[in-house]
């Protein structure tokens, strides 16, 4: 189910910037007014989020869309957050660059299995996010992130160049 390598914090910072530089990082972030036909239900209609994150989600959403999915989201809680990871201080979380998407926070809490149904995490998967519900240790259900392989392609299609990591 989990589609290319692990986007980690290491690679993608080395790419856009550190997160503490927040004009650096700002140009790799976006106020994205999500498109009508996907403002339903709980959906954001605003987000501030990566760059690189708006045709995956666009895609995420339209998934929600078609497949009847709309009723499973109930919250969304969260995309860009200068912030550690939860339960790994000493690490950036891919929220500080926004390249990961919280939902359904309240029924899907850090590190306890929530209750995030296989048909919407496959919205995300079958685009190439990976899901924390599937990690062994720490699982983070409510949370979706780039894999590095669409981060890398969208990178590719945004700045017509692979990202090289500093
Ligand atoms: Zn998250």
């Amino acid at each position: 189910m989990n589609k290319g390598t692990v986007l980690t914090s290491a690679y993608f910072f080395g790419v856009v910037g550190d997160p503490d530089n927040l004009k650096k990082i700002a140009h790799h972030l976006t106020d994205w007014h999500v498109p009508e036909h996907l403002n339903k239900g709980h959906l954001p209609h605003k987000m501030y989020t990566s760059i690189y994150m708006v045709e995956p989600l666009t895609q995420a959403f339209t998934n929600i869309v078609e497949r009847g999915l709309v009723d499973q989201v109930h919250s969304y809680d969260g995309s860009y957050n200068n912030r550690p990871k939860r339960g790994n201080p000493l690490t950036k979380s891919l929220h500080a660059g926004g390249a990961a998407i919280d939902l359904n926070a309240a029924t899907n809490q850090f590190n306890k299995v929530g209750d995030m149904s296989t048909e919407l995490i496959e919205c995300f998967t079958d685009v190439g996010f990976h899901s924390g519900a599937f990690w062994k240790k720490p699982k983070d259900y409510m949370h979706m992130q780039l894999s590095k392989d669409l981060f890398d392609a969208q990178y590719l299609r945004i700045h017509g160049k692979l990202p090289i990591a500093a």
